[in-house]
């Protein structure tokens, strides 16, 4: 990346590697010929890959939300009885969307910067019967990993159907839809994925393809039965976005050049670097201990964090967020997935140490690189 391009460590969209922006930018092509049929089954088998399923993959041209929806409205009818996990915006999100085609959703709200507990859910759905849980596994406005094998556990028990939004985390983090029995994995294109916005994901096991024949919530774009007929003929029902699709596949051969363990790794690593850092300034983590993403942190901001965002922008071209909500203000986050390595790490810290003291909370810039050094070679990472 050239040094004045903006450095994206906001949870999304994330810097585009050089194989992407080739892709890109490569001449038109058929959307309905034998080159895209070859192409939707690469990006689906590697999909599946990422999901750790042997169920279908569709690429949506839609953002993550229309991947929300599509599961949402494909898999269930009006009247559903949902549990809705709530810990955040995205949760939040989830159950407007069910709310919308008049499912019957009943809320678990977690405080924010709090995982979801599984007991609690167990609980839930002991008193009521539902028909599916809905819930977001990296609650990317909080920074918190909700535990979803355990909530899919439950919700397999209680013979409810999952769906899972892992739009902040598919590729960054194992999921593992087969094993912890997600129907639905819901996914997008900017995050992990390294690709401009403007792709989503759904991946469906079985259970889901049953409660897709019975569904009657009403859709039509966002079908996923029309999806997986289409797909099964090397298709998408509509006009897909084929220079997307075709970056797509550059993203998933640099997945698997590095390999995807060592892309976990990495991003463990690179939030592990990044919470060292934050912490050594004397701040706090916003998530509970123990539910900290990989791909995001959130910290408790000790100035107005849309001043510090703005300075880091404008002052380094560096783009963090702020805090969504009634957490506008008091906490900024830090994306860190994709092509993140310690050299964005490094690159933010300095520009991070910079804007808080320039905002008055004083804080040592050379520490806080230590501290993310020594964490990023504890955890197996290469550092420059
Ligand atoms: N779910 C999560 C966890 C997200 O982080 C986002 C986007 O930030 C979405 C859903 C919505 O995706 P989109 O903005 O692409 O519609």
């Amino acid at each position: 990346m050239a040094q004045t391009d903006p450095l994206l460590m906001i949870p999304g969209p994330t810097n585009l590697p050089p194989q992407v922006r080739e892709a890109l930018g490569r001449p038109g092509f058929y959307h309905r010929g034998d080159r895209m049929a070859a192409l939707l089954e690469r990006c689906s088998d590697g999909l599946r890959h990422l999901m750790d399923t042997s169920g279908d993959a569709l690429i949506l041209t839609a953002s993550g939300t229309g991947a929300m929806e599509a599961a949402i409205t494909s898999l269930l009818s009006p009247g559903d009885p949902v549990l809705a996990i709530e810990g955040g915006k995205f949760g939040e999100r989830l159950r407007e969307i069910a709310v919308a085609y008049r499912a019957d959703v009943t809320s678990y709200v977690v405080e924010p910067g709090h995982a979801a507990d599984p007991g609690q859910v167990r609980d839930l759905l002991s008193k009521q019967r539902f028909t599916a849980v809905v819930t977001t596994y990296n609650e990317t406005s909080t920074g918190v990993m909700h535990p979803v094998e355990q909530i899919a556990a439950a919700t397999r028990e209680a013979g409810a159907l999952m769906i899972c939004d892992c739009v902040s985390c598919l590729g960054g983090v194992p999921v593992r839809a087969d094993e912890w029995g997600i129907d639905a994995v819901v996914a997008g294109s900017q995050k992990c994925l390294m690709l401009p916005p403007g792709l989503a994901f759904v991946g469906a096991g079985e259970r889901a393809w049953e409660a897709a024949e019975r569904a009657s919530m009403p859709n039509y774009y966002l079908d996923l039965r029309r999806a997986r007929a289409s797909a099964r003929k090397g298709q998408t029902p509509w006009t897909p976005a084929t220079a997307l699709i075709a970056a797509l596949g550059a993203a998933l051969d640099i997945i698997d050049a590095e390999g995807l363990e060592a892309v976990f790794a990495r991003h463990a690593a690179m939030a592990e670097a990044t919470r060292a850092a934050v912490t050594a300034a004397g701040l706090e983590l916003f998530a509970q201990e123990g539910f900290r993403s990989p791909t995001v942190t959130a910290v408790h901001s000790p100035v107005d964090s849309s001043d510090l965002v703005r300075y880091l922008r404008e002052r380094h071209g560096v783009l963090i967020s702020g805090g969504q909500g009634e957490l506008k203000g008091r906490i900024f986050r830090i994306g860190h997935m994709g092509t993140v390595h310690f050299e964005q790490i490094e690159r933010t810290v300095e520009a991070l140490a910079d804007g808080l003291t320039n905002l008055s909370f004083g804080c040592d810039a050379a520490a806080m690189l230590d501290a993310a050094r020594q964490a990023a070679t504890d955890a197996g990472a290469e550092v420059n």
